[in-house]
């Protein structure tokens, strides 16, 4: 089983600006290598260049700029064009099944924020002053930087990476780990109904609300962008002081935002997995819902788009975003598998109005959208606490048919 750690860096400030020039030189290598790979395409009567010939020729270009290329790590540099290369596999697997997806694009630095480290010792070291009492991690062309180990790292590390996240820089690490022991089984299962005004609402009556200091952050988030915004668009290097800390505002805020919605989904998917064997879920789609419309292209204008109402949806798109139920549900299936728990998704239709007392099933019985009123046995109930009740039975139903 692979495990994620992420721990705060404290560099030095010659440290903070080595680790700014790693990213902005495997920045610079990205968007080479993406340039080869556009003019080979659009002028080479669209020849495809591959990870394997750029990986070929980095330790040329390593030789023609040592000062830049030549400091860092050699595999980071060829993580930096897999990336690429995945980027690459992504586009014409959709290009391939019909779509029409936007080509990869140029990255500016402010948006190329993490170098991989494939393998630990190859151009870095977790732990590299182990006698020393505060952790380090040594990164080559950077150094031995200070980390905030908050808790401990369990397991054989297998890749190490870099982040910058606003102001902040994190070391990543991925552990190899044993199965860990199952818990104990409890002889108890749940069905879950995720919502808004609830982020979660089960079959036994509870909830678990929406995470409001997270809504708070979301708040301080908008007004920090409409700060942003009254600043012209320009490169970071062309940025006047106010306009940087704008941006640097909203980075940062994005950041707490993404830590409170992790926590959250951390603490509510292990209340689950400790007290319950199977947790049913609705199967929630959530990727058809919150995709964008596709653009329609102009006919008369060409480059030129008329609108799709992808504004319209972006308000339901954030809220769905905002809830996090994706983040929530990998979190959920990672904890119960390494628990021994079960978890199942199950069809979503019906499961809002069904009566759980006497099976009928009507629009009718959800006359708002927290109440449930069932019109032919006059049962109520919170409507959210019958869509769990409902998802349970689903559930236990597709296990009988499937065991495991
Ligand atoms: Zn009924």
């Amino acid at each position: 089983m692979i495990r994620a750690y992420k721990f705060l860096m404290r560099p030095t400030v010659r440290q903070e600006q080595a680790l700014g020039e790693m990213l902005r030189d495997h920045c610079s290598l990205y968007n080479g290598a993406l340039q080869e790979r556009r003019d080979a395409w659009r002028h080479v009567s669209q020849t495809t260049v591959r990870y394997g010939m750029q990986s070929t020729q980095l330790k040329e270009i390593r030789a023609f700029d040592p000062e830049r290329q030549g400091r860092w790590s050699f595999s980071s540099q060829q993580a930096t064009l897999r990336r690429l290369d995945k980027a690459f596999a992504a586009f014409f697997r959709r290009v391939t099944s019909g779509e029409t997806p936007g080509y990869p694009r140029f990255r500016s630095v402010s948006w190329f924020d993490t170098v991989d480290f494939p393998k630990d010792g190859d151009g870095c070291r977790w732990n590299s002053t182990p006698h020393d009492p505060v952790t380090r991690v040594r990164l080559q062309g950077v150094g031995h930087v200070r980390v905030n180990q908050h808790r401990p790292v369990a397991g054989h590390i297998k890749t190490v990476s870099v982040k910058r996240e606003g102001r902040k820089w994190f070391v990543v690490l991925t552990a190899e780990q044993d199965q860990p022991e199952p818990l104990p089984a409890t002889s108890s299962v749940v069905g879950i109904d995720l919502g808004i005004a609830n982020f979660l609402a089960d079959s036994n009556g509870d909830f678990v609300p929406s995470p409001r200091h997270g809504r708070r952050a979301a708040e301080k988030l908008e007004a920090a962008q409409q700060a942003r915004s009254r600043f012209p668009r320009r490169r970071a290097k062309d940025r006047t002081a106010n306009h940087q800390r704008a941006v640097e505002k909203v980075a940062q805020l994005h950041g707490k935002v993404r830590r409170q919605r992790l926590d959250h989904a951390h603490k509510t998917a292990l209340g689950l997995v400790r007290a319950h064997d199977v947790i049913a879920h609705e199967d929630l789609k959530i990727r058809n819902m919150s995709r964008a419309p596709a653009p329609k292209p102009d006919p008369d204008q060409a480059g030129l788009f008329l609108p799709n109402g992808a504004a319209a949806k972006a308000g339901l798109n954030r809220s769905i975003n905002d809830a996090g139920w994706g983040v929530f549900l990998t979190i959920l299936y990672a904890k119960a598998e390494s628990a021994g728990r079960e978890v199942i998704a199950v069809d979503p239709r019906n499961t809002s109005r069904t009566c759980p007392e006497c099976g009928h099933t009507a629009k009718e019985n959800r006359p708002a959208q927290e109440k449930f009123h069932c019109v032919s046995c006059g049962h109520t109930a919170h409507a959210d606490t019958v869509g769990a009740i409902n998802v349970l039975r689903a559930g236990l139903v597709r296990r009988d048919a499937n065991p495991a």
